[in-house]
């Protein structure tokens, strides 16, 4: 198969790569009908292609082998850059978030952390070996910057739950942003990695961008796929980082992470 990634930011370049796989599913006479009808070209409800039950599917199965890459955007806070590079994204592993949380919080009492632990119990399994990450950079550094700003949800939350036993103490969430250094890794994720009902999600989106500028009528919708990875991404996938200065913080005034580190003994 050929080395083809599909890159959201670059909406152009999708765009303009439809008739080199879909040529015949989005063909003249849709394109006249959508013209003539002006649907909304919704990307969660695809009744506005005509046929679309069969049209649909059909144009997934040819994203899916047209594409070999999907390029994609984690977020995080890492202590040791070089690992990503040595032994590639690996999922969510409970147990070594919680032995960092131990010890990052040597000085609280034992019984305390456990306790916050057992709280989170169940969020440790149901997110056992996933990865998250997302299709436009600049975005997630908008919407969702938090991985970048405090790491690991599971280590977050495990600290705001602390924070919540002590609750005229310290604010044990802010610990988390003293060690490491806000990253952003580009990674390209073989498509065959990506569940299919994200496949789905993202060809219903191109889908949807695509009627939107066949009929001229703009949703004002900004997407971008999310993936969520079950198991580990080879090393080979990470095709660069960097350190985002400014990131917008939902968790603190006055709203925008402002990072002093920027460069790394990683970076090129
Ligand atoms: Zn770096």
């Amino acid at each position: 198969m050929k080395h083809r990634t599909l890159d959201w930011r670059n909406r152009r370049s999708w765009l303009g790569s439809l008739r080199f796989y879909a040529g015949d599913l989005l063909d003249p006479a849709m394109r006249r009908h959508l013209e003539r009808k002006r649907p909304k070209c919704w990307s969660d409800d695809l009744s506005w292609l005509p046929d679309h039950e069969e049209l649909v599917p059909a144009f997934c199965d040819k994203l899916a082998s047209y594409y070999s890459h999907a390029k994609a955007f984690h977020g995080c806070r890492p202590e040791n850059i070089r690992s990503y590079y040595e032994h590639g994204l690996q999922g969510h592993q409970a147990d070594r978030i919680q032995a960092r949380f131990r010890e990052l919080f040597s000085d609280v009492a034992p019984d305390q952390l456990q306790k916050a632990i057992d709280e989170l119990g169940n969020r440790s399994t149901s997110e056992k070996g996933k990865i998250w990450l997302t299709g436009d950079d600049r975005k997630m550094l908008d919407d969702f910057g938090h991985y970048s700003i405090n790491g690991s949800e599971y280590l977050l939350s495990l600290a705001a739950r602390l924070t919540r036993f002590d609750r005229y103490g310290e604010d044990y969430r802010w610990r988390l942003r003293e060690i490491g250094v806000p990253t952003v890794l580009e990674v390209d994720i073989p498509f065959a990695l990506i569940r299919p009902g994200q496949q789905a999600e993202v060809a219903n989106m191109i889908l949807s961008v695509w009627g939107q500028n066949v009929t001229g009528k703009h949703l004002g919708m900004d997407l971008s796929p999310c993936y969520v990875i079950h198991g580990d991404i080879p090393a080979d996938c990470i095709k660069d980082h960097y350190h985002p200065e400014r990131i917008r913080d939902v968790h603190r005034e006055p709203g925008m992470y402002v990072s002093t580190v920027t460069q790394c003994e990683m970076c090129a």
